[in-house]
């Protein structure tokens, strides 16, 4: 737990009070702010009582005696349009932060050089923070992650030299921390997302370029226009490293075939690791993750003037991998068994089936998004069969029929049995079972993790199956 001295004997409004608020209220009570927390919804007040936070209704309270509101990053700032804290905050001139603020503050009291690496992009964030800190812990560094991925960042131990704290950032979040200055600072990519809560995507990608332009060192993507951009606007101002999934940088990090290469201004490459059979690095977008995840570390490790002599390669085919990402989970025979239930929209399943050549049995469906699975028919010839669940099964039939073979399972289980004995059947080298329902869940299940579980438990069920660890 890191307490918050910054805000000593200081009024503070903490506003949403899910796991990041109620852990933002106890830091700042236990570093001996004066906290008045709040949340409309009646069991989150419960949570707060249970931990001895002090409650008072924002509503109705002076605002004028706050030095500060804690605003959880689900609160809107300014589109639709400004939830009424921030209404409050701004008659009032008061600051408005978010817990990931309050950590950048502690870092720049006590301990201003300790290693910190922050991350964002529209795509790829958990799994890139997952592999940095994997990565560093192979090294046999002392490791502490968390921010949009999960433990709240107040919840770790606070920063120290040598210690690493290596935390995931959603634009909402980068959009409260004022101050945000990691030492390492990475920006994956850029697509419309969020545009809700930012009104343009313009406004959303000059959030998410705090990010770079805060980083005592940035490191860019520079795959997508959005990125590119903001590389040359950084270089005009401060340390920058580019690295690219689709093109050879010199000077930068690239992906040539599989192997991660880091080139100086000559040309001279270096090579650090290959991804060729790493099951939990399959397919191009996580070619750029892993890209993104050794750019960044060894940049912070130069920057720290620390060996990078690590062994990359080790580090990179033990990554355990994050659940319901592509998540090899057994095998039966000689067919893989692999849940992609955080595949909510067609594009994530676009990326999964782009990860196999071909054999596919695929389990697709849920509460449909518009535009349904039309984008995936470059995709369709790598499907030998489509099992169909879920509100979106007619709309997917129309879409497949006459290219590829389907059948209309309606739920999970009978879809995993359909498709497992289908794979069974074929003549395939490697079938693949494969639940990338291009879905929302909340049709049939309460959210994909839970989505992913079933599945999981389903699989399991199989007669002779072999599972493989959860990570
Ligand atoms: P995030 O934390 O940004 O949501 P995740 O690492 O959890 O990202 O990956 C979520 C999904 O996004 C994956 O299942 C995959 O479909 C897609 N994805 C992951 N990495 C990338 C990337 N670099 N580019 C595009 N899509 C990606």
């Amino acid at each position: 737990m890191i307490r918050a001295t910054s805000f000593q004997g200081k009024s503070v409004a903490v506003f949403g009070l899910g796991a990041s608020g109620l852990a933002a209220a106890e830091s700042l009570r236990d570093g001996g702010a004066i906290v008045s927390a709040w949340d409309d919804g009646v069991a989150a007040r419960d949570a707060a009582i249970a931990r001895d936070i002090p409650l008072a209704d924002l509503r109705v309270a002076d605002w004028s005696a706050f030095a500060a509101v804690v605003l959880a990053p689900g609160v809107p700032l300014t589109h639709p349009e400004p939830h009424w804290t921030v209404a409050k905050a701004r008659a009032s001139g008061v600051e408005i932060i978010g817990d990931i603020e309050i950590f950048t503050r502690e870092r720049a009291e006590h301990a201003p050089g300790a290693p910190f690496i922050a991350i964002t992009g529209t795509n790829g964030k958990s799994t890139t923070t997952a592999l940095v800190s994997h990565i560093l812990r192979h090294a046999g560094l002392d490791v502490q992650m968390g921010g949009n991925i999960g433990r709240p960042i107040l919840t770790l131990d606070p920063p120290e030299p040598g210690r690493f704290h290596v935390i995931e950032m959603s634009s909402f979040q980068i959009d409260l921390t004022p101050t945000l200055a990691p030492t390492l600072g990475v920006m994956l990519n850029v697509t419309a997302d969020h545009i809700d809560r930012h009104g343009t995507i313009e406004n959303y990608a000059a959030v998410k370029e705090r990010i770079v332009q805060g980083a005592e060192i940035a490191a860019v993507c520079i795959d997508d226009d959005y990125g590119l951009a903001m590389l040359r606007r950084r270089i005009a101002v401060g340390p920058a490293v580019a690295f690219s999934a689709k093109k050879s940088l010199a000077p930068g990090y690239s992906l040539l075939e599989d192997t991660i290469v880091c080139s100086n201004r000559e040309g001279l490459a270096v090579k650090l690791g290959s991804l060729t059979g790493i099951p939990t690095l399959r397919g191009r977008h996580n070619g750029q993750n892993a890209l993104a995840a050794v750019a960044a570390v060894r940049e912070c490790l130069n920057a720290l003037g620390r060996s990078t002599d690590l062994d990359w390669q080790g580090a990179l085919s033990s990554f355990p991998g994050l659940p319901h990402r592509l998540e090899e989970i057994g095998r039966l025979g000689k067919a893989l068994f692999v849940n992609d239930s955080k595949a909510t929209n067609a594009d994530s399943t676009e990326k999964a089936l782009g990860s196999f050549q071909g054999d596919i049995y695929w389990i697709v469906g849920g509460k449909p998004k518009a535009g349904g699975i039309e984008s995936l028919a470059p995709y369709f010839n790598r499907i030998s069969k489509a099992y169909l669940i879920g509100e979106a099964a007619d709309e997917f039939a129309r879409t497949l029929e006459g290219k590829v073979d389907f059948l209309r399972s309606g739920t999970l289980d009978e879809a995993v049995w359909a498709a497992s004995s289908d794979a069974q059947a074929s003549d395939a080298a490697e079938p693949v079972v494969m639940l990338s329902p291009a879905c929302a869940s909340y049709d049939q299940f309460r959210n994909f993790e839970v989505r992913g579980e079933i599945f999981r438990g389903l699989v399991a069920s199989l007669p002779g199956i072999v599972m493989r660890a959860s990570p």
